[in-house]
């Protein structure tokens, strides 16, 4: 049958958009599968960000990759990475265009929503030992209790030693939880607003309930908790303000769907985009890259891109000041020419909660990478909104390229709204867009996406990498 003149102009003109996996053949679906199966193992290895910072550093040094030294000129093909305090890495590869006339930036965070705990946690109550908890970016509290919690971080000593702390992950692990009431004595609980049905001083912990055998030692159940903390890591209970400890749901990721098209986990937001970045960069830097590649981890996004591992501080400009000075050449002169895209998640439209959502400007789960012009809340409150020219640029890449993608907003202009780094780095004088991985769920202590649209972000990447810009 021949196509309607009406039928012709609609293909011409019309944006389209396809489920990919009804587009993608059954051997390119099967190639999506096998590049997750080491994301989920990521996503277990990685859960908070020094873990991330860790597990890719021993990556980066397999694959020839050493510390970055500040001065040094670097030759074409050489990698470098310069770790943050160990909660943020910059890595990348010199290319062999010249660095005054910009580099690639690839920029996602390694932070998630979770209960950090207190500066002084620990405590007894009624023969129990807790652990006060103050959640770290925008956790919905109610998601937090009756669930298996495990307990992640560093404990810098006295004498200036550090210990990692790994807690509930393994099979044998013991885990934690945050109690709620049980529904036969929650009739004054139940009338709270959802936001204040756990309020933060409720997210406390339960660690123990054995007492210390001993006739005149008081809060006995506490002092067990330490001595087996002690025994263990040599941790007092001093050492809490030096540590970085957080409470994070315990276990691993999963398959979703009996077609396993779905991968859930803790901290998609924002690991999916922080492990695609480092495949792209792994996978681009194999030939002679022509741009110099500069793949950024960022910390503390979620709470707003402060202190000096966010990319509110000056970290990375201090970092390419480094790169360009042994060629003479001015950091702005660098990211004046430089091209970013800030590889972050975006919110999938949820059927069981179409309200929020404006459906024509939503991504979708399997509809593949999406592009976000502009980010921001109400008017685009706290916006980086892309120069036109650079959308176009980055669009046509992936048209070229044939990777799947979309556009989406967070939701419906007035319901909320939220940022990423790409205002930091736009402030910077970078050309700057936000991309990456549509989250269902996002921020819960389970998140899921899509497969398919994993794999198209890794594309999205490593086509932007590559190509001339
Ligand atoms: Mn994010
Ligand atoms: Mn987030």
């Amino acid at each position: 049958m021949e196509k309607t003149k009406g039928e012709l102009l609609k293909e011409q003109l019309f944006l389209k958009s396809e489920n990919a996996t009804n587009l993608l053949s059954d051997a390119e679906l099967q190639k999506v599968q096998d590049f997750c199966e080491p994301y989920k193992k990521f996503m277990d290895d990685a859960k908070i960000e020094n873990e991330a910072v860790a597990v890719t550093v021993e990556l980066l040094e397999k694959k020839g990759y050493r510390p970055f030294e500040a001065g040094k000129k670097y030759m074409p093909g050489e990698k470098f990475y310069s770790s943050n305090r160990g909660r943020a890495l910059i890595f990348g590869t010199m290319g062999s265009r010249p660095i005054e006339q910009g580099v690639k930036i690839l920029a996602s965070h390694i932070d998630s929503p979770r209960l950090d705990l207190k500066q002084r946690p620990l405590y007894e109550s009624e023969e129990l030992a807790l652990l006060k908890t103050h959640y770290y970016g925008g956790v919905r509290k109610y998601q937090w209790v009756a669930r298996p919690l495990a307990l992640h971080g560093d404990v810098y000593k006295k004498d200036g030693s550090v210990v990692h702390v790994t807690i509930g992950e393994d099979e044998n692990d013991p885990v934690f939880m945050v109690s709620d009431l049980l529904p036969h004595l929650s009739k004054d609980q139940n009338e709270r607003k959802l936001k204040d049905g756990i309020k933060g001083e409720e997210l406390n912990v339960v660690i123990g309930s054995q007492m210390f055998k001993d006739d005149k030692a008081s809060e006995k159940v506490k002092l067990n908790i330490l001595n087996i903390l002690f025994e263990k890591y040599g941790i007092i209970e001093g050492d809490f303000l030096s540590a970085e400890l957080t409470m994070v749901p315990a276990g691993k990721s999963k398959d979703v769907g009996l077609d396993r098209s779905l991968v859930g986990a803790y901290g998609h937001d924002d690991r999916v985009c922080a492990y695609t970045s480092l495949m792209a960069e792994l996978d681009y830097t194999e030939e002679n890259p022509e741009w110099t590649s500069v793949v950024v981890f960022a910390d503390k996004e979620e709470v707003g891109s402060d202190s000096n591992t966010g990319l509110h501080s000056s970290f990375l400009k201090y970092f390419i000041a480094d790169l360009a000075a042994a060629f003479n050449v001015p950091a702005r002169t660098v990211l004046s020419n430089s091209k970013c895209l800030s590889a972050d998640v975006s919110a999938a439209f949820d059927p069981t909660f179409p309200e929020v959502f404006e459906r024509r400007n939503s991504s979708f789960l399997n509809y593949g990478v999406c592009i976000v012009k502009y980010t921001g809340s109400g008017g685009k409150n706290g916006t980086n909104d892309c120069y036109a020219k650079f959308a176009g640029d980055v669009r046509r890449v992936m048209d070229d390229a044939g990777v799947i993608w979309q556009t989406g907003e967070l939701g419906k202009v007035d319901q909320g709204g939220g940022g990423t780094v790409a205002k930091f780095i736009s402030a910077l004088n970078v050309d700057v867009i936000d991309i990456g991985v549509p989250v269902m769920a996002m921020h819960s202590p389970f998140e899921i996406v899509a497969k398919t649209d994993v794999y198209m972000t890794y594309r999205a990447f490593y086509e932007f990498l590559k190509a001339k810009l």
